[in-house]
């Protein structure tokens, strides 16, 4: 929690598969990791048990969670942070691909939050529905979901089946404040408006490409194979590949990219009636290219 200058931050990523932290946010997360010193955690939804195309995992899916996990725990903890799968009220996965809005998922994500009180959630942004592909519903549900949840974080009741505090010897529950939240720039979700984007330096880079290349059951197998391209065939073309991607993105953004420049970016929502202030966007998001006027602008609109 922020209250107190020596309690250090809560950094939160709610994502729907085990990559999607390093791919959309590992430069902010190794900025945050750096600058911050914060409590940071990598929250997944599904058990990624789709990402692959050997047969072998047809028949023993939770060999491919597990690879799965192990890559998000590696590159979590090049961050300092920790990896943490979300599971229902019995302990049973959400399957990859089938992820739905509904109360098991919802009340995965108000304990996930209630427990680790983040003062920061950064996650995927919900559906566009003028979005013209129609990609990864997973992505677009982790967003809904969140949304969802969001005003509920601070309400003990909300989901008793998922409460873990012990609640013996009090007569009323901690109140706990909902985070600020913000979503990502996701090219699976339509329309891009974001009020942040963040420049990486080379180290922040180097970490992210290296966050992104313990990923090695996505990146060097199933991205190529189910995007029909060849696999990067070592670092350095790992980190050409994610420049290329960020200049592509980059040129929907309202920015002039520099070579070799790798960007990230950002939206802030009310979810949870939490509007940041422009102190707090500053602190979580440095080096905004935008010099913080869309922030600004976007922050008075939500008051
Ligand atoms: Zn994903």
């Amino acid at each position: 929690m922020s209250d107190g200058k020596s309690v250090k931050p809560g950094i939160m990523f709610i994502a729907a598969h085990q990559d999607d932290a390093e791919g959309l946010a590992g430069g902010l997360l190794s900025k945050l990791s750096k600058r911050l010193n914060p409590r940071g955690v990598v929250a997944c939804l599904t058990d990624g048990s789709v990402g692959h195309y050997r047969t072998e995992f047809l028949k023993d899916p939770k060999k491919l969670n597990q690879i799965r996990d192990e890559e998000a725990k590696n590159a979590a903890l090049i961050y300092g942070f920790k990896y943490q799968r979300l599971v229902d009220n019995n302990g049973e996965s959400f399957k990859d691909g089938r992820l739905e809005v509904n109360w098991k998922t919802r009340g995965a994500v108000w304990k996930a939050i209630r427990d680790f009180r983040p003062d920061l959630v950064i996650t995927l942004p919900v559906n566009d529905y003028t979005d013209p592909y129609g990609m990864h519903n997973d992505h677009t549900n982790v967003g809904e979901i969140v949304k969802n949840t969001a005003y509920l974080i601070p309400a003990p009741l909300a989901f008793p089946e998922y409460m873990s505090e012990n609640i013996d010897d009090k007569d009323e529950f901690e109140y706990i404040p909902p985070p600020i939240i913000v979503t990502v720039h996701d090219p699976y979700s339509g329309k891009i408006q974001p009020d942040i984007v963040v420049a990486l330096t080379e180290e922040e880079l180097d970490q992210k490409v290296k966050a992104w290349g313990a990923h090695l059951s996505q990146w060097k197998e199933w991205l190529p194979w189910v995007g029909r391209y060849d696999a990067p065939s070592d670092t350095e073309s790992l980190k050409k590949s994610l420049i290329a991607r960020s200049h592509r993105l980059a040129q929907s953004l309202p920015i002039k990219p520099k070579e070799n420049e790798v960007y990230e970016s950002f939206t802030i929502t009310k979810w949870a009636l939490r509007v940041p202030t422009l102190d707090e966007i500053k602190r979580y998001f440095p080096d905004d290219v935008l010099d913080y006027r869309f922030a600004e602008k976007k922050i008075k609109e939500l008051l």
